[in-house]
Parts: structure tokens; C-alpha cells; sequence
């Protein structure tokens, strides 16, 4: 069961009809983030006097983000901050990633293994006070692990989730969209392996999601990863809905060396 202070009551929104922006996992990608918002007409600023990021947009739209907000980029804690202001505000939608949970239980004093990245997001979080290490904590305790949207024609999940599970608040539904379904073998560099469940995937909802870097977004069976790998020098991607327009900027530099390739689907024949 997932602990008793995480209420997932906000999983499905029917009556959000978009138009949604959905963007891919950001891992602390701060200046690639804003300049991507730039691109989809969002005007970002930060109010000094309040402390906090507001933005303007077009009427009606807001933006989704697939999770992994943090570790391995150069500065987490901005990205979270622009995230909980935009949520706190209306204007954006946010579900868990592994990275993500994570760091909630790093910050609830469990015992986790500091790495991957954690290492990186903790220490830039010494930089910030109390007040707001507990507000991280409380809006990571608070995020869905996936949403569906506009009657049931969208879903997103940090790792895509299968039809029979959208929609369940189970402890199922929580770890495939976490960490989706693996294996339960290790590769050469001590990863999970992943198994494609995409490639299975028959349903009519369309399931947007991140998780594992790829080369470039591409559909299969109405579902599509948006992580181009912003961090590891790749590119950080939004898919605009429903016009599934692709909007993508190029990292700045290389952050973090991928520990493995980029997924790179064969050319569609
Ligand atoms: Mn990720």
C-alpha cells in the first residue's frame, strides 16, 4: 500500500480537456525548462516580492510534467520551485517519477541509497532553508503516480502504464508507472532491465510518458515517450495535446554521461 500520508484522490481529472503541453523528464534541467516554456509562449517571471514564479499563457492551456523533476542536472531545486508555484497556481499538472519518490523518502529520513544523482540534488539543496525543504516534501508526497485527462483519452505516467491499470490506485498501478515493468534482472551497470510494455499496448487512451531516454519521440500503438534525455546532452521535449505538436530544445551541455545509449527505434518502414 502506498503510505497512508499519500492520497492519490486527484488521479483522474475527465473534465480537463486540455490544451495541455506535457513535458519530459527535466532532472533538474532549470535553463532548458524555461527556454522550452519560452517556446510553447509561456512568460515566466520571477516575483521578487512574493518570492515565487508566476506565468502567464494562453487561455486554457497548461502543462503536464511526466516526473523526474530532479538529480543529475545543475539546479533541482529551481526547477522544483517553478513546478510547485506553477501547480500551487493552477497552471500546471505534475506525476511522480522514480527520481522524484526518491527523494520524498530521502527527506522523510528513510533509508535510501544516495545515488544516481540524489547525491547531486541533495547537496544543491543545502543551499535552501527549512521551509522550503519541507514544502518539497510535502508536494512530492502529494503527486500522483499518473493522471487521466479529457474523458479518459489521456493518460500520462513517468513510466506509461498499461490499459488495465489506468485508472487503479493500486500498489500495482504505483510501481509499473514508476519504474514500469522490468525484468527482475540487472544489467552490466547494475540497472534494472526494462521490458518494452509499449510495444504490447492496444488501448484506445493515448498513454503519454518518460523515463527512458530516446533518440526521438515516436508513436507506437498511441503511446509516446517524451524523454529525449535532456540532462545527458539530449534534448528536453513537450508534446502539445491534442494537436500532438513536438516542441524540443537542445540541452545546453552535457550534464551527466548516460550510462547507457539512448533507446534508437528503427526507422518506421
Ligand atoms: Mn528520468
Amino acid at each position: 500500500m502506498a503510505p497512508a500520508d499519500q492520497k492519490f484522490n486527484n488521479l483522474i481529472l475527465p473534465d480537463l480537456h486540455g490544451p495541455f503541453h506535457i513535458i519530459g523528464d527535466v532532472h533538474g534541467c532549470f535553463q532548458e525548462l524555461h527556454a522550452l516554456l519560452h517556446l510553447l509562449d509561456f512568460k515566466v517571471e520571477y516575483n521578487e516580492i512574493e518570492q515565487r514564479f508566476q506565468a502567464k499563457l494562453p487561455q486554457h492551456q497548461k502543462l503536464i510534467f511526466v516526473g523526474d523533476l530532479v538529480d543529475r542536472g545543475p539546479d533541482s531545486p529551481a526547477v522544483l520551485q517553478l513546478v510547485m508555484d506553477l501547480v500551487e497556481q493552477g497552471l500546471a499538472f505534475c506525476v511522480l517519477g522514480n527520481h522524484d519518490d526518491k527523494l520524498y523518502r530521502k527527506l522523510k529520513g528513510r533509508k535510501v541509497k544516495v545515488r544516481h544523482g540524489l547525491e547531486v540534488t541533495m547537496e544543491q539543496l543545502q543551499d535552501r532553508n527549512k521551509a522550503f525543504i519541507d514544502r518539497v516534501r510535502n508536494f512530492i508526497g502529494k503527486l500522483p503516480h499518473h493522471l487521466v485527462l479529457d474523458d479518459d483519452r489521456l493518460v500520462v505516467a513517468h513510466a506509461g502504464l498499461e490499459e488495465r491499470l489506468h485508472k487503479k490506485n493500486t500498489r500495482a498501478a504505483r510501481e509499473l508507472s514508476l519504474y514500469g515493468p522490468t525484468t527482475g534482472q540487472l544489467d552490466q551497470n547494475g540497472f534494472p532491465v526494462r521490458l518494452d510494455w509499449a510495444a504490447d499496448y492496444a488501448g484506445e487512451a493515448v498513454v503519454v510518458y518518460g523515463h527512458t531516454p530516446v533518440y526521438e519521440p515516436r508513436w507506437r500503438n498511441n503511446t509516446i515517450n517524451i524523454d529525449t534525455g535532456c540532462v545527458f546532452g539530449g534534448r528536453l521535449t513537450a508534446l502539445s495535446y491534442p494537436d500532438f505538436r513536438l516542441t524540443a530544445v537542445d540541452a545546453f551541455k552535457l550534464y551527466t554521461e548516460p550510462a547507457r545509449p539512448f533507446v534508437k527505434y528503427a526507422k518506421a518502414s
